[in-house]
C-alpha cells in the first residue's frame, strides 16, 4: 500500500466560473488560477503523484507554461493516475476536505464524488467529500482543498511472459 496527500490554495475572482471537484458550481465567483483553478483535482493531482513519489504537479505542468492556462484540471488528474500505474498501483480510496466561506458544499457534494470517481475509475463510494468554513481564520476569500489517497498494489497478470521465464519447475527449466 501507499498513502498520499495533496494540499491546494486558490483566490476567489470575479468573472470566473467557479470549478471545484470538476463540477461548476453556481456562484458569483469563481478561483483564479493559471488553469481552471479546481483547487480539489490540484490536491488530488498531488496526493496521487506523492503517493509513487512522481514529484509534484508544477513539476509536471509549470504554471510558465502557457500551454496550461485555462486548462481543465481532469488532465492533470489523467496525467497522475498515469503514472500512479505506471508505477504498478491501483486507487483504494480518496478522502478530502474543503475549506471555504461560500458557497455551501453540500448540496454539490455528490456530484463532485461522482465526478472525482469517474475521473479515478473507482465507485463514488471510494470518494470521501467533505466541506468546512474558515471559521475566521482570515481565509474567507480562497478555497483551500486537502486530500489524502490510498494506492494498492496493482496484482500482476499471472501469464505474462517475465512470470513464465521465471516459474521454478517449468518445462525449460526442467530440461536442463
Ligand atoms: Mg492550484
Amino acid at each position: 500500500m501507499r498513502i498520499g496527500y495533496g494540499w491546494d490554495s486558490h483566490e476567489f475572482r470575479a468573472g470566473v466560473p467557479l470549478k471545484i471537484g470538476g463540477v461548476v458550481l453556481p456562484h458569483d465567483r469563481g478561483l483564479a488560477g493559471h488553469s481552471d483553478g479546481d483547487v480539489l483535482l490540484h490536491a488530488l493531482t498531488d496526493a496521487l503523484l506523492g503517493a509513487v513519489a512522481a514529484g509534484d504537479i508544477g513539476g509536471f505542468f509549470p504554471p510558465s507554461d502557457p500551454k496550461w492556462k485555462g486548462a481543465d484540471s481532469a488532465i492533470f488528474v489523467e496525467e497522475a493516475l498515469k503514472q500512479v500505474r505506471k508505477a504498478g498501483y491501483s486507487v483504494s480510496n480518496v478522502d478530502s476536505t474543503l475549506i471555504l466561506a461560500a458557497p455551501k458544499i453540500g448540496l454539490h457534494a455528490g456530484n463532485i464524488q461522482a465526478r472525482v470517481a469517474e475521473l479515478l475509475g473507482i465507485s463514488p463510494g471510494q470518494v470521501g467529500v467533505k466541506a468546512k468554513t474558515p471559521e475566521g481564520m482570515g481565509t474567507e476569500n480562497a478555497a483551500i482543498a486537502h486530500v489524502a489517497v490510498l494506492l494498492i498494489e496493482t496484482p500482476k497478470p499471472k501469464t505474462s511472459p517475465q512470470s513464465r521465464r521465471k516459474a521454478p519447475g517449468t518445462k525449460r527449466s526442467r530440461r536442463r
